[in-house]
């Protein structure tokens, strides 16, 4: 039985599906105006473990990841520029921009081994979807029209700080979450569903017609509207980084609820930051970090995948180059121990229910790895720990099938430096045993000299 922390409850809750046939989750996705960075790759790691873990116990999923390809502003009150607009004149330049990442994100994804969502809708093909919720939102009286925008009016909403379980009043805002005084609002936190091209936003490219004249969507309403296309009015899992969870999360559940009068989430789970040498990543604190940077240091990207595990979701993990290497260090033991396993065993029962248990134990990774290598140094036959940890790895997603596949196509002269170098053990001359040995070094092969004859193994370094 899986346990998860649901942020809505602040407590450990055991998962119950709405249906049995399928799961509804979501995840709020990249906008795609740049590289994302490591810190966001962790929280989608962490979605992904979520996502394999539901499958390990045997459960249909339908998830959704979007795309946030239209006018991503730091708050409400930002008048900076639309950084999907940045250096664009025309909406081609925008949507060529959004093209250029769209792709780096999923090439990133994919390096990662996040499992591909079964939708990744993209906010600009959901406009329709998006006026007729906020349209429904004023016929409704949560939402009203103003001079500039229309706003939801949060004193309209039931709870509406019910996910942080505090009062706007004593709640430290960052600067991302600024309250700015607008004489055009109701109430100072009320947020923009629509955005009017009038004043500041006159020149802004990517515009669309609504029942109130020319404009764009708010960050906020894209979420509401397209997990509620893809999974319904109410589905199970909502996935986020844990500074989404105000006021992103906080307006998602404020439309979503007063549209449809329904609970929007049963289970919202949050990742903890990332840190770099202490700090918080963030792109405007201009120290993010790229797959690409752990890529140029010829580090294996699924070795950043592999720290991740090393720590719990809800705890920050800070980064720091020794780390990653450590990691990449683990991860080559790890490919290099059972490269030359024998494959046809069985799963070991005893480590495979500790496993199950330990991710299905709110997702307790750290612990799964642990019990990973526990079972690579137990007695048990090799062939039989094969089978284990492939079992593992669907969850791990760290590539021990392939690597191991790969491994076990060694080439004709490697093979045949083994056969010269067991014939010259034979003979005794141990001189050319050993030229052989530094030969088979240099080709990336370790031997072993074991009771049951040489063993070669591929080195990982
Ligand atoms: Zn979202």
């Amino acid at each position: 039985m899986l346990k998860l922390y649901n942020s809505l409850s602040r407590a450990i809750e055991t998962f119950k599906p709405i249906k049995k046939s399928e799961v509804g989750f979501y995840s709020c996705g990249p906008t795609v105006y740049d590289n994302v960075h490591v810190g966001n790759l962790r929280t989608l790691i962490l979605a992904d473990v979520l996502h394999r873990v539901l499958k390990f116990d045997g459960l249909k999923i339908n998830f959704v990841m979007n795309i946030t390809d239209v006018g991503h502003l730091t708050s409400d009150g930002d008048s900076g520029q639309d950084k999907m607009e940045k250096n664009a004149k025309t909406v081609e330049d925008v949507m060529a921009v959004a093209k250029k990442y769209t792709d780096a994100f999923l090439a990133d994804i994919k390096a990662i081994n996040i499992l591909t969502p079964d939708q990744l809708p993209k906010a600009s093909d959901h406009i329709k979807e998006q006026i007729e919720m906020i349209q429904s939102l004023i016929d409704k009286g949560f939402a009203y029209e103003s001079t500039d925008a229309v706003y939801f009016d949060i004193s309209k909403a039931k709870d509406y700080t019910k996910l942080i379980g505090q009062n706007l009043e004593d709640m430290k805002l960052g600067a991302r979450q600024e309250v700015v005084k607008d004489p055009n609002k109701h109430n100072d936190h009320d947020f923009v569903l629509w955005f009017k091209t009038v004043g500041r936003y006159e020149h802004h490219i990517q515009r669309w017609q609504s029942p109130w004249g020319e404009g764009f969507p708010g960050w906020h309403i894209e979420c509401s509207a397209m997990s509620r296309k893809y999974l319904g009015d109410h589905f199970d899992l909502h996935v986020g980084g844990v500074d989404l969870k105000f006021p992103h999360h906080t307006n998602e559940i404020a439309q979503s609820e007063g549209f449809s009068g329904k609970q929007f989430v049963n289970y919202w789970i949050h990742g903890e930051h990332l840190l770099i040498d202490q700090g918080k990543m963030a792109k405007s604190e201009g120290n993010f970090m790229t797959l690409q940077t752990v890529i140029d240091k010829g580090i294996n990207p699924l070795a950043y995948r592999y720290l991740t595990l090393t720590s719990h979701y809800r705890s920050k993990l800070n980064f720091t180059w020794d780390s990653l290497t450590a990691a990449q260090n683990a991860l080559n033991n790890l490919y290099q121990e059972i490269s030359s396993y024998p494959n046809e065993g069985k799963t070991i029962q005893e480590f495979s229910a500790a496993f199950k248990d330990a991710v299905n134990d709110d997702l307790d990774m750290p612990k799964g790895i642990a019990i990973m290598w526990d079972m690579i140094k137990s007695d048990n036959s090799e062939q039989d720990k094969l089978a284990t940890i492939f079992e593992f790895d669907k969850v791990l997603g760290l590539d021990l099938e392939k690597v191991w596949m790969t491994n076990k196509e060694i080439p004709v002269e490697v093979s045949n430096l083994v056969k010269d170098r067991d014939n010259a053990r034979t003979v005794r001359d141990f001189a050319k045993s050993d030229e052989i040995r530094k030969q088979l070094e240099e080709k990336g092969y370790e031997v072993d000299d074991t009771p049951d004859g040489t063993k070669l193994k591929k080195k990982f370094r």
